[in-house]
């Protein structure tokens, strides 16, 4: 019955046993669906009250007509739904990148570009408090979802910015070998803990939660770049020393690229 998730293990014992184990899942697999569809629903269905109260708010408050005792609290309650506007979007995002980890689109995106736009958004956060700069020698072009490799890209360079004191440096390379290519951000931050490092990725998991959510952080930028990286057959790796900085790199293999000049 092909609507039945099947898992199979195999252990080999010396030459000429093995162990097979067939494990039915189809039950823990249609409840993972349930909760992806109800996350993605409940995202979607928050999306159009928040704009709508947003709306309202920012009307308010660009009329300059809302009372003086007014103004405080209504510059918190524009600041908190931007900050929910901003998880209901990573929400559904990652919903939408989790319901299938394979098979990214097949647009050309010129990384050279796309570099340069994710460094003038990381620039925008930093208001001139950070030194940004990108290198960036080939005219490479990766094969995916244009979409997506925008907000792995993004992720990363906004996080440097984010994690790094005032007056910090950030760099924002690609470098092409036989391994294929490699994006990355380097700051000089906060750093992180090598035993924070294995879970990253995970959802909403934070070193400092304070220090995320006061920078605006909604704990799902790791996350969704992880599955970004599942659908473009990518890698992520991380080098953070506490207290020096952290390099976080984006691996492409050599099958996801072309050279502009080819095309
Ligand atoms: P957040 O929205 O909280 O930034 P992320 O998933 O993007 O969530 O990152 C997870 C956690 O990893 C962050 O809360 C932060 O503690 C840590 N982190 C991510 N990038 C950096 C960085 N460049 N320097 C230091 N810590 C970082």
């Amino acid at each position: 019955n092909d609507a039945r998730k099947l898992q199979l293990e195999i252990t080999r014992y010396g030459k000429d046993e093995a162990l097979l184990i067939v494990r039915d899942i189809t039950r823990l697999h249609n409840l993972e669906q349930m909760r992806r569809d109800f996350v993605a629903n409940v995202s979607h269905e928050l999306r159009t009250p928040l704009t709508v109260i947003a709306g309202y708010l920012e009307t308010l408050e660009s009329s300059g007509q809302a009372p003086k005792p007014w103004q405080r609290p209504l510059q918190q309650m524009l600041e908190q739904t931007g900050r929910m506007t901003s998880l209901v979007n990573d929400l559904l995002l990652l919903a939408r990148l989790e319901t299938s980890e394979r098979d990214s689109g097949r647009e050309r995106v010129a990384v050279g570009e796309l570099m340069e736009r994710v460094a003038r958004e990381a620039r925008g956060l930093s208001g001139g408090r950070h030194n940004i700069t990108v290198a960036c020698s080939d005219d490479a072009l990766l094969t995916g979802d244009a979409n997506e490799l925008h907000s792995a890209f993004a992720n990363l360079a906004l996080n440097a910015v984010k994690y790094s004191p005032n007056g910090g440096d950030i760099t924002l390379s690609w470098t092409l070998d036989s391994r294929g290519g490699h994006f990355s951000v380097r700051d000089s931050g906060i750093g992180i803990d090598p035993i924070h490092i294995p879970r990253l990725t995970e959802r909403f998991y934070r070193v400092d939660a304070g220090r995320s959510r006061e920078s605006g952080g909604t704990g799902l930028g790791l996350a969704i770049v992880k599955h970004v990286l599942l659908r473009h057959s990518g890698e992520l790796s991380v080098d953070s020393r506490p207290g020096r900085g952290s390099t976080f790199a984006l691996h492409f293999p050599p099958h996801k690229l072309t050279s502009a000049a080819e095309n």
